[in-house]
């Protein structure tokens, strides 16, 4: 196609190849879902159904961008992790980031209604995303640890929050009060001693969220091998997962 004078202004596009050998991470987040889900009536403090839902949109991604290995969910985010020597679209980090959002975002509202039968839609959800470089196996670990940390400590509050509210019969604000300041162990000792629940019984996907990982099984008809997305709730800052799974970082 001959050439338009106009031309000129794609050399204002100044993408970089994203660095060679580093592991690339791209995390997604939901916007304003604390309003998200009140206005959708999530169950508090976990909506089994929108978790069930996000780990499906991520499944989706996981699907179609064979390079990711890993993926990490908790509440409204999720983390992909792709393979240090990924050629994909030639590692423009702009492309890979709004590709697998884009395809995230329009999975979320694609399967809604799987997940959610009586309510409806209200509105367009939307998710940020950022793109992350990391050089070496020790720093994509700690990423990740510090991830599922954070889903340890959000829920472990908002666990007690809402016991002392729908429980409990305080305000939200009277809650909040009673909780400021207070340590883990404050919050296990309010759960065990008012509310007769043992944090740790709680269940597992809550307390680590979801990790998406690609196994190899074989398919006991015909006994071919195929690959599988298979949703783990381990805990990943123990050396024990990273063992047992040894070839995502050994790629
Ligand atoms: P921002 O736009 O800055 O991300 P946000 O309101 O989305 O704002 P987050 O820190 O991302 O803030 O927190 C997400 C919120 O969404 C949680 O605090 C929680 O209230 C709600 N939420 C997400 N997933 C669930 C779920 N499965 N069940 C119940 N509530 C959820
Ligand atoms: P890439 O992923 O590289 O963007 P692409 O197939 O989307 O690949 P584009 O150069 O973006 O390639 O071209 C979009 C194509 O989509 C058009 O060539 C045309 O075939 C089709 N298309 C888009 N909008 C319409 C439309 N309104 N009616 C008919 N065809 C359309
Ligand atoms: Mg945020
Ligand atoms: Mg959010
Ligand atoms: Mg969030
Ligand atoms: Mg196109």
């Amino acid at each position: 196609m001959a050439k338009s004078k106009y031309e000129y202004v794609k050399n204002f596009e100044t993408e970089k190849k994203l660095l060679p050998n580093c592991w690339i991470v791209v995390r997604i987040d939901g916007r304003a879902f604390h309003q998200f889900s009140t206005k959708h009536k999530f169950k508090k403090p976990n909506d089994e159904n929108a978790l069930a839902l996000m780990n499906r949109a991520a499944s989706v991604v996981m699907d179609e961008f064979k390079d990711i290995l890993l993926s990490y969910g908790q509440s409204d985010e999720y983390s992909f992790v792709i393979r240090k020597d990924t050629t994909l679209y030639n590692r423009r980090g702009p492309k890979i980031m709004t590709y697998i959002n884009s395809l995230f975002s329009t999975s979320y509202v694609y399967y809604w209604s799987h997940y959610f039968k009586e309510t409806r839609l209200k509105y367009p959800p939307a998710f940020d995303a950022r793109i992350i470089l990391y050089p070496t196996d020790e720093n994509l670990r700690d990423y990740l640890s510090w991830r599922q940390a954070d889903c340890h400590i959000n829920n472990l509050y908002n666990t007690t929050f809402w016991a002392l509210v729908l429980k409990g019969g305080l305000t939200n604000t009277e809650a909040e009060k009673r909780l400021c300041g207070t340590l883990s162990s404050d919050k296990n000792e309010i759960l065990f001693s008012e509310f007769n629940t043992n944090y740790n019984n709680e269940p597992i996907m809550y307390r680590k969220g979801t990790i998406l990982i690609r196994k190899r099984i074989k398919n006991p008809e015909h006994g071919k091998m195929r690959q599988v997305i298979l949703p783990l709730h381990e805990d990943m800052i123990q050396d024990n997962f990273w063992q047992k799974h040894s070839e995502i970082l050994a790629i």
